[in-house]
């Protein structure tokens, strides 16, 4: 395919439109080029589907920022399919499509609303629904340790009582004698033309019902709010993904509903801090347990355990435990606890404090390092 044109441009609008400008926009467009009504301008149906493209991203505000701040690469290529559609609701592109085609057509589309574009033959195709991507916030204990989450969703599904059929009873569409469209005839200075459209007595499935489906309207399906439960697993990161199957956007004429992704994102602990499987923890040790070494009672994921400081631990000097980080049950990956020792040189000594640290500056406590360094002070004197 060429360049994209602008999606403003495509529908003749500038940039700093209203909602409402673009919806009209988009009607006028819609009217101007819907295939059916130009049989004979073959670019119709094409210009159709970029006007309708450039509605469905325009009209999400969400997408709208998206391409004012990315240009079509934001919003992916083919925005009207693929990527994410809102959460609950109807996906972008299903909405008000039926509306629409009830303002050209004078009423009939209603139902599961309109599939698509190019060809009658879409009309009435199952369509798989959008993906959603929710976010969910999780504590650090939550996802290293694994839990259950509980959540409310607006879900579209097929109606229990009505089996999504929209009604009960079912019998032959009389209007089209079942096959989901109708033929009329056209007769114009020209000649006569044959115009196939879809029924709208049954919407194009070809099937009418004595008894319309009380539960649902006769729409086949119905929103419910579903308390949802997910298991998650010991080791979820900040960006892990869960997959809810069949808990997106509803299908369009019997296409099964999309799925629901859960993003998760992981808050920080205050004294642990984890790289992957991972977990690092500051030891802070004071000057004595620093020069002369010492057994300190430490935290990890599970529970406290003893540990050896060596005589003469520097700040930044590391200690490993093995196996003591996260379990990932996940990635089926256990890490290692890190621990960083920091030595805290005391603000404030006592009277007595001060003697015995007098009487050991007395001493000669330099290092190799330190008497390294003297010679490079003296030698910079000369
Ligand atoms: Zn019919
Ligand atoms: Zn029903």
């Amino acid at each position: 395919m060429a360049s994209k044109r602008d999606y403003y441009e495509v529908l003749g609008v500038d940039k700093n439109a209203s909602e409402q400008e673009i919806k009209s926009a988009f009607r006028k467009k819609a009217k101007e080029y819907h295939p059916d009504l130009n049989k004979d301008n073959p670019d119709a149906a094409e210009k159709f589907k970029e006007a309708q493209e450039a509605y469905s991203v325009l009209s999400d505000e969400n997408k709208r920022k998206m391409y004012d701040q990315y240009g079509h690469a934001g919003v992916g290529a083919g925005a009207s399919q693929g990527g994410f559609g809102g959460a609950g609701g109807f996906g972008a592109s299903d909405f008000d499509f039926g509306d629409i085609f009830e303002s050209i057509f004078g009423g009939g589309f209603g139902g599961g609303g309109f599939s698509g574009f190019g060809g009658r033959s879409s009309t009435s195709s199952a369509r798989r629904g959008s993906d959603v991507l929710m976010q969910m916030n999780l504590t650090f204990d939550e996802a290293v340790y694994g839990c259950e989450k509980k959540f409310h969703l607006d879900v579209v599904e097929d109606c229990e009582e009505c089996h999504g059929e929209g009604g009960f009873d079912v019998e032959k569409c009389s209007t089209c004698h079942g096959s989901g469209t109708v033929t009329t005839q056209q007769n114009t200075i020209l000649g006569s033309f044959m115009t196939k459209t879809t029924c709208p007595d049954c919407g194009g499935k070809g099937k009418t019902y004595k008894k319309k489906c009380s539960s649902c309207g006769g729409r086949g399906k119905v929103k419910t709010n579903k308390n949802l439960t997910i298991n998650i697993p010991a080791g979820i990161k900040t960006g892990d993904r869960q997959r809810i199957s069949g808990k997106g956007n509803p299908g369009v004429n019997g296409g099964s509903n999309g799925d629901l992704y859960i993003e998760f994102i992981v808050k920080e602990h205050k004294y642990f801090q984890r790289d992957d499987d991972d977990i690092y923890l500051e030891i802070p040790l004071n000057i004595a347990e620093a020069i002369y070494g010492c057994k300190k009672e430490i935290p990890t994921l599970y529970g406290n355990v003893k540990i050896s400081v060596p005589a003469g631990t520097d700040s930044g000097d590391k200690q490993r435990i093995r196996g003591k980080g996260v379990d990932n049950k996940y990635q089926r990956h256990k890490g290692d606890m890190y621990l960083i020792f920091k030595v805290y040189t005391p603000k404030r000594l006592s009277r007595d404090q001060k003697k015995l640290v007098e009487k050991l500056m007395e001493t000669d406590l330099d290092t190799s390092e330190i008497d390294s360094f003297n010679r490079f002070v003296r030698d910079n004197e000369d």
